[in-house]
């Protein structure tokens, strides 16, 4: 771990005007959330071609069946995972004013249950099911529950309820994508944790804040407000984002880097 980068990073973040940050799959290894890609992930116990939108729509009952299978899986704790210290430093950095706005990949609520207020999902999120009906949302434990009396779950308006989070071949929700193009758009800083940033869209939007990329300010229909902006990757390992739109990458454990970062801040603002 490179304690100047994480002074530099920590001084940047208090120079900032509007720093923004972009989480994936990395943040949540440290709370026992295996990345779904990787080995022993959900994606090698699990059909992935299942979690195709087209095939949910023409048959719900494989994905809840399978879902119910997963949550008694001691494999898959997404469901119990609770936030780790990279979790719990990016709350304390919202709640002093520093971060403006969080968009994650993650679709493990660990986020919201840190404690963080401005959460854009781009995936959605696997802790609560949505109506395709009225748009009603149901907590997962209320659905587990509900199940047992009537199998798939549906809602109180009769509509089929879907997992909440973003499934192959569906679109990003829509107020996801726009508000997170305009964050980007907006930022001074970014920090892109625990993402290999490879798969799009999101992939974009570290290129939208550095001014590299105008496609998606565009179809958002907002006017490009670039001004320089720092990117700050936190990553196990080096991405297609190091040393092309980065400014510097703190290679380790996202856990532990961001805690130091949330310390050193603490001690500048005593
Ligand atoms: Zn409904």
């Amino acid at each position: 771990m490179d304690l100047s980068l994480i002074s530099k990073t920590a001084d940047l973040l208090i120079a900032s005007n509007h720093a923004i940050v972009l989480t994936g799959a990395g943040i949540s290894t440290e709370s026992g959330v295996p990345d779904f890609r990787s080995p022993g992930g959900i994606w090698e116990q699990y059909d992935p071609a299942m979690f195709f939108y087209e095939r949910f729509l023409a048959n719900p009952n494989e994905v809840w069946e399978a879902l119910i299978d997963m949550h008694g899986n001691s494999d898959f704790t997404l469901w119990e995972a609770q936030p780790n210290q990279g979790h719990q430093a990016l709350s304390y950095l919202e709640e002093i004013g520093i971060i403006k706005t969080l968009i994650t990949q993650n679709v493990d609520n660990l986020h919201q249950k840190a404690g963080n207020k401005n959460v854009v999902e781009f995936h959605g999120n696997l802790l609560f099911a949505k109506c395709l009906n009225c748009g009603a949302k149901y907590g997962y434990q209320q659905v587990l529950k509900d199940v047992e009396h009537i199998f798939p779950p549906v809602c109180s308006c009769g509509g089929t309820l879907k997992p909440d989070a973003v499934f192959f071949g569906e679109a990003i929700p829509q107020k996801a994508m726009i508000e997170s193009t305009k964050e980007a758009n907006l930022c001074d800083l970014m920090l892109v944790i625990g993402t290999s940033a490879q798969v799009e869209p999101a992939a974009s939007l570290p290129l939208i804040a550095k001014g590299m990329n105008n496609m998606l300010i565009g179809l958002a229909n907002i006017p490009v407000m670039k001004t320089h902006c720092s990117v700050v990757e936190i990553n196990r390992e080096p991405t297609p984002l190091t040393g092309a739109v980065s400014d510097f990458l703190i290679q380790g454990s996202a856990g532990e880097i961001l805690s130091q970062i949330a310390e050193r801040i603490k001690e500048k603002k005593r």
